[in-house]
Order: C-alpha cells, then structure tokens, then sequence
C-alpha cells in the first residue's frame, strides 16, 4: 500500500479507534483485534475507473479518426441467449459511446464449426477490423476452442489467444485478457504498491487466475496461485498484502482470512437467490438485504461482505471489477488498431 493509503488507513484505524476501545473495554476483548476489526475498507470503484479510462480513450478514438484511422470492433454473437444479447449489446453500446466503428454477427444458434471458421477468416481480412469478439459460451455442436484460436493475434481483444498468452508470459507487449488488465488497472489508479507485495491469487483459470499472476509478476510483486487442490488457503491468503479471488465460489474467503489492511480484488460474481443464504451473508448489511428481499437475488463476490471490516481496499460486487472488463475491452480494441496499423506501416 502507498504512502497516501498508508496514512488513509492510519486515519481509519484512528477513527474506529475509540469504538473499538470501548467495546473492547466492555467486552474485555483484546484492543488490537478491535482496531482490525472495525477497520473499514477504502472502497475501489471500478465505475469511476471505467469512467476514467472512457475519458482517455475518446480523446485518443478522436484524435486516431481524424488521421483517418477509426478503431473498429466486429462482435460475433450465435443464437439468443439472453445473457450474452445483453453483454454483446452493452459492448457495442460502448463502442458508440467512444466513437468507434462496430459491427455485430448473429450467426444461427445451428451454426457449425466451419461457418465460424469462415466468418472469423472473413473479419480477420477485413481491414477496417482491428479488434474480434467472439462471445462465450458457443453452441455445443461449435469448436470453440478451434474458432477462438482462428481469431487472428493482432485482433485478439478478448487476450484468450496463444500467441497473446505467449507475449504475456515473456512480458512482451501484446493483448492481455481483459478482466485481470481490468484489475491491475483498479491497483495501480488507486495507487496501491504491488512491487514487493505478496500477492495470492485464488483461481488458475486460463482467463483471469494465470494472467492475473502474471501481471502481479511482472509487475515485481511475490506471486503464489491458489485453486481448488491447495492445502491450508486461511494460512496462504492470511500472508497476503494483495489478495485477487476469482474462484466462483459465494462469499468464500472469509473476513478473518485477510490480513488487516489488504487490498482486495473480488473478481466473482455470484447470483444468490436463496432467501437463508442471502440472510446469513448479508447479516451485517441491512440496506443490502432489503434490496435482496425486494428484487429476490443479490451479487455478491467471492469475498465474504464482512471483509470491508478487515481489508484496506476492496472492490464492491457489483461495480468493481465487473465494469473493467468490458472497459479493457474497449482498451484493447483501441490498442490493437494502433499495432496492428503502426507495424503495417512499419512492413
Ligand atoms: P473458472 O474457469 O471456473 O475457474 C475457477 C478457478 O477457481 C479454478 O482454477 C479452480 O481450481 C478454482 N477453484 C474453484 N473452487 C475452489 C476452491 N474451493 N478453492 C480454491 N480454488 C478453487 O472461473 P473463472 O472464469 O476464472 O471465473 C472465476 C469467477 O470470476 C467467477 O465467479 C466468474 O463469474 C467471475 N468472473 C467475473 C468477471 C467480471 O467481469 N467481473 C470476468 C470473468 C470471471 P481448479 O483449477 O483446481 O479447478
């Protein structure tokens, strides 16, 4: 953690100093595990971030269309799952927003491996698309694996490539998967001092843990990758300073698993519809339980909602990591047109 939020969280302690004195006084608890526990954490707003980054990155569409050159992303959505129309649709929403060309692909939900296959070859060749998202998850009867590897590198803005795993692994530059971009962005805007920290990643997943990881490496923080075989995870996340935990898992990590003051980034999101269970993770949030109990589900993360009181810095669910990745998205598209056109030139 910085300086600044060093001092912020010594400020905190400051303030939930006497209540936590008095209540270790009446309790006769100890001070020291009050002063952890009513520690509140600094909220990292992932929505103010995207709002940021939206900023920059019109300036920098502006200034690129007027050379001539429009970033362009070519969407691919196959049949009508609803969930998927709603985030193809805010993607190209986003587009519009920055001032990007988009185009969007609906192939049939029948479609078969090798009309994919064409239609990714066809965007591949189409000058005016710099980035290709095919979203997930495909039909059963599709290859997925066979259409994302189709997907030219230089067009990879999703980051799920080989060839874009490959340039992440020897820190080359190239595209990297939008939800742990995402994450490193919320860090380093928020000032938080990765190199040097011990940072733990809950998850190895091909699209967050493993990039997540290598980020958090090359970026000089002491990296250890946990998932579902590790032994003694308390212990392992009690020693971070830098916690990402992407794993799916409703409310796992508990509070008293994170050392005082840690920065926390939540990447799972996890729809609880189960009256008990909402009750029994939100007791403490009687605001959010009252929404629960009027909309019927709530997000929650893969931290348990308590860790607000024994983290340094954490990401809400929703409106923490979830809007960053769509933001890197945007990012990418924007990153892939400037290489893909610089080294054409270059050629
Ligand atoms: P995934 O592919 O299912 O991978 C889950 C990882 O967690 C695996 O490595 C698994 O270990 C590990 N794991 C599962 N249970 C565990 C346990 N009890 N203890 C320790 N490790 C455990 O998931 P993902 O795609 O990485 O996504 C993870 C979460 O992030 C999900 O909640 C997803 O919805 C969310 N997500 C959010 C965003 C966003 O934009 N906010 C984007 C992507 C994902 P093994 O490898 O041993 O099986």
């Amino acid at each position: 953690m910085n300086s600044a939020r060093s001092k912020e969280a010594r400020t905190l302690g400051k303030t939930t100093k006497c209540r936590g004195a008095e209540r270790a006084k009446r309790s006769g608890r100890n001070r020291a595990l009050c002063y952890a526990f009513f520690m509140t954490a600094k909220i990292l707003d992932g929505l103010k971030i995207r709002d940021e980054i939206f900023a920059e990155l019109k300036v920098q569409v502006t200034r690129m269309s007027a050379t001539g050159v429009r970033p362009g992303l070519a969407a691919v959505l196959v049949g009508e799952d609803p969930a998927s129309q709603l985030y193809v649709k805010s993607k190209v929403a986003a587009c519009e927003q920055l001032g990007m060309a988009s185009w969007l692909h609906t192939p049939a939900a029948n479609s078969t491996t090798e009309y994919m296959l064409q239609l990714v070859d066809d965007l591949n060749r189409d000058d005016n698309v710099d980035g290709i998202l095919v979203q997930l998850p495909l039909p059963k009867q599709v290859d997925s694996k066979r259409v994302l590897e189709a997907v030219h590198p230089a067009k990879d803005v999703d980051g799920f490539h080989p060839v874009s795993m490959g340039m992440l692994v020897s820190n080359r530059p190239g595209l990297v998967a939008c939800t742990p971009a995402g994450c490193m962005e919320i860090l380093r805007r928020n000032g938080i001092a990765i190199e040097g920290a011990n940072a733990v990643v809950l998850g190895r997943s091909d699209i967050v843990g493993k990039p997540m990881a290598l980020l958090l490496l090359h970026a000089n923080a002491t990296v250890t990758v946990c998932h579902s075989k590790s032994q003694n995870l308390p212990e392992i996340i009690r020693r971070a300073d830098i916690l990402v935990a992407a794993i799916g898992r409703v409310g796992f990590v508990q509070a008293d698993w994170i050392k005082p003051g840690a920065a926390v980034i939540d990447v799972g999101t996890n729809r609880v519809t189960d009256a008990s269970e909402a009750e029994k993770l939100l007791r403490n949030f009687p605001a959010r339980l009252d929404k629960f109990r009027t909309k019927g589900s709530v997000l929650i993360g893969d931290v348990h909602p308590d860790a607000v009181n024994t983290a340094g810095a954490l990401t809400p669910v929703p409106g923490g990591v979830g809007p960053m990745t769509i933001t890197m998205l945007m990012s990418n598209t924007v990153k892939a047109a400037k290489l893909r056109r610089a080294s054409k030139e270059a050629a």
